[in-house]
């Protein structure tokens, strides 16, 4: 079988790692600094702070922001329940909006209809690797978590994403474009956030008796993650290539491609395109050993009980990911480009 995503894990990655276990250092320490120092001058930030996850990330970022019971905070529905997850954490109300038709990033229009005076902040997702319309996010002057998960290396109007929000979110989880097992990061442009994002992440040592949590990363993930990232324009450069073999095939298939708009990249963390037949499409694939995926599994407003979220609904029932990750073999590729042709001379 050929799965939907597999991590990219070479030698030098491995020596990386090596040396870490070796030097007797293992948790939190001059690794973790030298990621968050490596992580700044990509995104062109002031400051970073690792974390444990993703998830940790956020969470951290909403406390940071102050965010607490009863505050508002706009997520779009066609997104991972992380999101959901970090908003209740706090004790927050997630207030879902609905997604653009024609790239899966939140929709600024049905965002601007959900604002209350009790809204606290935006998290803003570049879904599966091609920037939100940032410009139009910001100018409702409240403070925007840009989710960076599914982005990392990818540009808004020439500026890296994670470097466009008030404070910005990375995952390191085993699929995303680089790894560190499990992992996180925070970067903002206010020192004094991320200060305080290194004060939560951390529960000893302290002189208060304030709530903490142990959200650190390990100098063994850390090392990884500064092996995998000097990878990243390499990674980027595989994912775009591959992408563009795709255009080809689903052009020929007479299918709409993933769109790319004009200010903005897209680094393809994942292949998504429309279909109607998608079920029968990833079925077919599965039968000849190919995983392609619904890029999100359940949209947010399902686990809510909501209505009213169309272009997220379709999204779901049409979206199909196809596997794009660096470890693909030359072989592999042709078997998933042969695989996706045959489908549409059945179907
Ligand atoms: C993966 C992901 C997360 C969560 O990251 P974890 O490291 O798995 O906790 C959050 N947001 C988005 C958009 C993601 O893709």
């Amino acid at each position: 079988m050929i799965p939907h995503s597999r991590p990219t894990i070479g030698d030098t990655d491995i020596k990386g790692v090596i040396d870490v276990l070796r030097s007797g250092c293992l948790a939190q320490g001059e690794q973790v600094s030298g990621l968050e120092k490596d992580m700044t001058s990509l995104i062109g930030v002031k400051s970073a702070a690792a974390v444990s996850s993703g998830t940790a990330a956020l969470h951290l970022a909403l406390l940071a922001l102050e965010v607490g019971i009863g505050d508002e905070i706009i997520i779009p529905s066609f997104a991972c329940s992380a999101l959901l997850h970090a908003v209740r954490y706090v004790g927050a109300v997630p207030v879902l909006a609905d997604i653009d038709e024609g790239h899966f990033n939140i929709a600024t229009g049905d965002v601007k209809k959900r604002l209350t005076r009790k809204t606290k902040a935006l998290i803003v997702p570049h879904m599966f690797g091609q920037a939100a319309n940032m410009g139009e996010l910001l100018s409702f002057g409240l403070p925007i978590i840009e989710d960076c998960a599914q982005s990392l290396g990818s540009r808004y109007q020439g500026k890296m994403t994670g470097g466009l929000g008030t404070v910005s979110v990375f995952s390191f989880y085993a699929t995303k474009l680089i790894t560190t097992g499990e992992g996180g990061m925070v970067t903002s442009e206010n020192t004094s956030l991320i200060e305080k994002i290194k004060d939560l992440r951390d529960y000893d040592e302290k002189d208060d008796d304030r709530v903490r949590y142990n959200y650190k990363m390990t100098d063994i993930q850390a090392a990884l993650g500064r092996s995998q990232l000097r990878q990243l324009d390499n990674f980027i450069e595989f994912r775009r290539n591959l992408a563009r073999r795709y255009d080809r095939t689903l052009q020929d298939m007479r299918l709409d491609i993933p769109g790319i708009q004009e200010d903005r990249s897209h680094i393809y963390y994942r292949y998504v395109f429309r279909l109607a037949q998608s079920e029968s499409f990833r079925r077919e694939l599965a039968e000849q050993g190919i995983s392609c995926r619904r890029p999100v599994y359940q949209p947010l407003h399902h686990y809510l009980g909501l209505g009213d979220y169309p272009v997220s609904e379709t999204a779901w029932r049409e979206a199909v990911s196809l596997p794009i990750y660096p470890s693909l073999s030359e072989r592999e590729i042709r078997h998933i480009l042969s695989a996706c042709k045959s489908f549409i001379l059945e179907g």
